[in-house]
C-alpha cells in the first residue's frame, strides 16, 4: 500500500551513527526510545545528551496522520502556509464522524450523507496537498496506520491521543493538536519535553483466557491515569516477544489511558510477520538489517532499574483476566475478584451489551478468539445473555474475517456488525433507550469508560475488558461470571463450562480486502480545487490573521478575569461544538463560556464596558471587535490546562483578543497562542491579578523593544481615572517574537515559502 519505502530507508541509514553519537555523549547504553527520539533530533546527528523529564527538544517525525474530526482544522491551518506539499508523508482517516445506529452498511450511507460537505473537503484537500485520503468505511485511523504505514524505529505524531497505537510497531507514535500537526506538514521542527522511561519488564507468557488487553489493564492499575504522565513507557522481556504485534498495539493504544507520552516495543519476530502478512516484506527485510538499534542495548534489559525511571514487572504466566471501570479505566479489577467487588460498590451485574472492536483491539486474533468462544454458544447449547456488537477496525480486518467464516459466526449469537469506524467508542453510539439513563452495565474491548463516553447516558457503567473476556460476560450476561471457574446453565438445564479462547495470531489465507478504501493524492495537486462551500456552517477557510501594529497596545478593555481552574474545555468547550471544528467563526461562538467569571461568579455572562450591561463573553467579545476595541483575557493558574486543541488560542484571536494574562499557563496552550501571534503574558508577581478591575482600559508598553527574557509593563486605568502598573513576564524566544510581528507563525512559512 502507500507506505514511503524511501522514507523508511533513509531513517534505517541515519540511525547506527546517530545512536552511535547518542551513546558517546550520554556515556551510557541507551533504551529503544532514546534510541528512536535521538535518531530523530531536528539538528541530525545528536551533539547534546538531554535530560530526561526536561529538556525541551526539536524532533523530525516521520509521518503525520489525522481523523476526520481534528483534521479538518489542521488542514484549514496547513493552507495558510502557502506551501504545495506536505512536507513528510501524511495522511486523513475519516472514522470520527460515523453514528452507529443500525448496522455498517446504513449508517455508513447515513454518514456519507451528512458529513458529505466534510468527507469533500478532505478529500480535495487531501488531494491537492499530496496527502493519503482513507475514505469513510476503510477503518480507524490507527488500526489503518499499523496495517500501512507505522515501522520499527519510526517517529510518527498524530491528531488523535490513541496515536500511541503505533508504538505495537516499534514506533514512537505521539498525539498532538492540530497546529503541531500543521507545523510538521509545513517542514517545521516539532518540539517535545525529552520524556521520562518507565520499563515494563513482562516475564511468562500469556495464557488460556489472559490476553496482551489484561497487560495494559494491569498496568493502568498500578500507574493510575496519571502515572504515565511526561513518560514512555517501554516493554521488554520474553512476555513482549512471545505476544502478537498486534497485541503489542493494544498495551501502547491504552498507555493513553496512564498519561503516557506514548509506549512501545522493541522490533521482534512477531513484528516481522505482521508487516508481512500486511504487504510489506520489504520494510521487515530492511528491519531485520538494524535489527541491533531497534531495541535497547542488551545491558539495559538485562539491569533495567539502571536505565529506566521506573521499571514495572509482571509475571504473564499468572496474569489473570481484568476487568477496568467502571467510570475510568484505571480501577482494575482481576476477574476472581469481580463479584466481591461488584457486590461491595452495588454495580449492576446484568450486562446489557458486550461490545468488541475499536481501534484497540479488532486484530484479526482478537476476533478469532472472540469467535472461538461465539462457537460454544451453540455447540454447548447456550444461549447468549446480552446484545452483542463488533465494531472492526478497519475493512482490511472486516473483509477478511468475513471471508474466514466469523462474522457467520457472530451472526449466530445475535451480533451486529457497525461500520469500521470509531461508533460507540467516541459516544458515536444511537443506543435506543439511552436518553432514559437508566442504570445499566455494559463491556467492551474499547480503551475509554469515562461517564457517557460510550452512550451519552451517565448511568451506563462501562467496563473494559479484552474481546475474549467481554464475549464470555456477553455470553452470560452476568458481570460477575468468572469463565475461568464458573459453570453456565444450557438450555437443557445441563451445567456446561466455556473452553479457554483459540484463535490464529494472524489470517492463513493472508489478508484481503475488495476494496480497502484509500484514495492516492493527485501526483500534481496545483489544479485541485479544495472544496469549501462559503455557506457551509460547519467549514470556513482561514483568513490570515494581522500582523502587529508596530505600536504598544492601548485602550484594552478587560473581557473576563477568569477565576479558578480554566481548562482548553472552559476556553473551548467539546460536545455539541465539535460540529464546528472546521469553522472558526461558528465555533468561535463558545470561547470562553465555560470560564467564571471573576466579579460575579457566573459562567458565560461579562460586562460590556461599552453598554454597561452583561452578557455573553462571545457576544461581549464581538461588539469590542465591531467597535475596533482590542481586550485582554486575564487567568488564574495553569490557565489552558487540559487538551492541546489550537481552537482555545485561534477562537480569541479570530474575535480579536489581544492578549490573555494569567498568574501561570499550561505550555502547550502557551505555545498554541505563540503561534497564533497572540501574547502571552505572565504577572511577575501573582497579586497583581487583584488589581484588575472590571471596568479597567489596559495598556501593554514596551512592545517596541519586546525582547527575550525581557519584561513588558502592563498599565491599568480603573474607572475613576485612577491607575496602577505592573511588570509581567514572558516567555518568547527571538523566533516566536518574529510570530507575534508578523500576526502568527503560519503568515511567517508563508512569507518564507514566496
Ligand atoms: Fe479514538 Fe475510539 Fe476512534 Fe480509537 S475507536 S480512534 S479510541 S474514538
Amino acid at each position: 500500500m502507500a507506505f514511503d519505502i524511501e522514507m523508511i530507508k533513509a531513517v534505517y541509514e541515519r540511525m547506527p551513527a546517530r545512536i552511535a553519537a547518542a551513546r558517546a555523549l550520554t556515556g551510557k547504553p541507551l533504551t529503544l526510545t532514546e534510541k528512536i527520539l535521538y535518531s530523530h533530533l531536528w539538528e541530525g546527528t545528536p551533539s547534546t545528551a538531554y535530560a530526561r523529564g526536561n529538556s525541551y527538544v526539536d524532533f523530525a517525525p516521520d509521518r503525520v496522520a489525522m481523523q476526520d474530526a481534528t483534521a479538518q482544522m489542521a488542514l484549514l491551518q496547513f493552507m495558510q502556509a502557502g506551501r504545495p506539499q506536505v512536507a513528510v508523508p501524511s495522511t486523513v482517516h475519516c472514522d470520527h464522524l460515523i453514528e452507529a445506529k443500525v448496522a455498517s452498511t446504513t449508517d455508513l450511507a447515513v454518514a456519507v450523507d451528512k458529513n458529505k460537505e466534510v468527507y469533500d473537503f478532505l478529500s480535495s484537500v487531501s488531494d491537492k496537498y499530496g496527502i493519503g485520503f482513507w475514505k469513510p468505511g476503510a477503518g480507524i485511523i490507527h488500526q489503518v496506520v499499523l496495517e500501512n504505514y507505522a515501522f520499527p524505529g519510526g517517529m510518527m505524531i498524530g491528531t488523535d491521543s490513541h496515536t500511541v497505537n503505533a508504538g505495537g510497531l516499534g514506533m514512537i507514535a505521539i498525539g498532538v493538536g492540530g497546529a503541531d500537526a500543521c507545523d510538521v506538514m509545513a517542514g517545521l521542527a516539532w518540539e517535545l519535553k525529552f520524556p521520562k522511561l518507565i520499563g515494563v519488564k513482562l516475564t511468562g507468557k500469556l495464557n488460556g483466557w489472559t490476553a496482551p488487553k489484561d497487560v495494559i489493564l494491569k498496568v493502568a492499575g498500578i500507574l493510575t491515569v496519571k502515572g504515565g504522565t511526561g513518560c514512555v513507557v517501554e516493554y521488554f522481556g520474553e512476555g513482549a516477544t512471545s505476544m502478537s504485534c498486534t497485541g503489542k498495539g493494544t498495551i501502547c493504544n491504552m498507555g493513553a489511558e496512564i498519561g503516557a507520552t506514548t509506549s512501545t516495543f522493541g522490533y521482534d519476530d512477531s513484528m516481522a510477520r505482521y508487516l508481512k502478512s500486511t504487504g510489506r516484506a520489504d520494510v521487515a527485510d530492511m528491519a531485520d538489517q538494524v535489527r541491533e538499534h531497534l531495541t535497547a542495548d542488551p545491558e539495559v534489559y538485562a539491569n533495567p532499574e539502571k536505565y529506566f525511571d521506573q521499571v514495572i514487572e509482571i509475571d504473564l504466566d499468572t496474569l489473570e483476566p481484568y476487568l477496568n471501570g467502571p467510570f475510568t479505566p484505571d480501577l482494575a479489577t482481576p476477574i476472581s475478584k469481580m463479584k466481591e467487588m461488584a457486590e461491595k460498590n452495588g454495580w449492576p451485574t446484568k450486562i446489557e451489551v458486550g461490545l468488541i472492536g475499536s481501534c484497540t483491539n479488532s486484530s484479526y486474533e482478537d476476533i478469532a478468539r472472540a469467535a472461538s468462544l461465539a462457537k460454544q454458544v451453540a455447540a454447548k447449547g447456550l444461549k447468549t445473555k446480552a446484545q452483542f456488537t463488533i465494531t472492526p477496525g478497519s475493512e482490511l480486518v472486516r473483509y477478511t474475517i468475513e471471508r474466514d467464516g466469523f462474522i457467520d459466526t457472530f451472526d449466530t449469537i445475535g451480533a451486529t456488525v457497525f461500520s469500521n469506524a470509531c461508533g460507540p467508542c467516541i459516544g458515536q453510539w444511537a443506543r435506543p433507550g439511552a436518553e432514559k439513563a437508566e442504570k445499566n452495565t455494559i463491556v467492551h474491548s474499547f480503551n475509554r469508560n469515562f461517564a457517557k463516553r460510550a452512550d451519552g447516558n451517565p448511568n451506563t457503567f462501562a467496563f473494559v475488558a479484552s474481546p475474549e473476556m467481554v464475549t464470555a460476560l456477553a455470553i452470560a450476561g452476568d458481570l460477575t461470571f468468572n469463565p475461568l471457574t464458573d459453570t453456565l446453565t444450557n438450555e437443557k438445564g445441563e451445567q456446561v463450562k466455556l473452553d479457554a479462547p483459540s484463535g490464529d495470531e494472524l489470517p492463513k489465507l493472508g489478508f484481503a480486502a475488495e476494496d480497502a478504501g484509500y484514495q492516492a493524492p493527485a501526483a500534481d495537486g496545483s489544479g485541485v480545487q479544495v472544496k469549501v462551500s462559503v455557506t457551509s456552517d460547519r467549514l470556513q477557510l482561514l483568513d490570515p490573521f494581522a500582523a502587529w501594529e508596530g505600536t504598544d497596545l492601548s485602550g484594552l478593555k478587560l473581557l473576563i478575569k477568569a477565576k479558578g481552574k480554566c481548562t482548553t474545555d472552559h476556553i473551548s468547550m467539546a460536545g455539541p461544538w465539535l460540529k464546528y471544528r472546521g469553522h472558526l467563526d461558528n465555533i468561535s461562538n463558545n470561547m470562553l463560556i465555560g470560564a467564571v467569571n471573576f466579579f460575579n461568579e457566573k459562567t458565560d455572562n461579562v460586562k460590556n464596558q461599552l453598554t454597561g450591561e452583561y452578557g455573553a463573553v462571545p457576544a461581549t467579545q464581538r461588539a469590542y471587535k465591531a467597535a475596533g476595541i482590542g481586550t485582554i483575557v486575564v487567568g488564574d493558574t495553569n490557565y489552558g490546562e487540559g487538551s492541546s486543541r489550537e481552537h482555545a488560542a485561534m477562537e480569541p484571536r479570530h474575535l480579536g483578543v489581544r492578549a490573555v494574562l494569567v498568574k501561570s499557563f499550561a505550555r502547550i496552550h502557551e505555545t498554541n497562542l505563540k503561534k497564533q501571534g497572540m501574547l502571552a503574558l505572565t504577572f511577575a508577581n501573582e497579586a497583581d491579578y487583584d488589581k484588575i478591575q472590571e471596568n479597567d482600559s489596559i495598556n501593554i508598553v514596551g512592545l517596541g523593544s519586546f525582547a527575550p527574557e525581557k519584561s513588558l509593563t502592563i498599565e491599568l486605568v480603573h474607572a475613576d481615572g485612577s491607575k496602577d502598573s505592573f511588570a509581567v513576564n514572558h516567555t518568547y524566544n527571538a523566533q516566536q517574537i518574529e510570530w507575534f510581528k508578523a500576526g502568527g507563525a503560519l503568515n511567517i512559512i508563508r512569507a518564507s515559502v514566496k
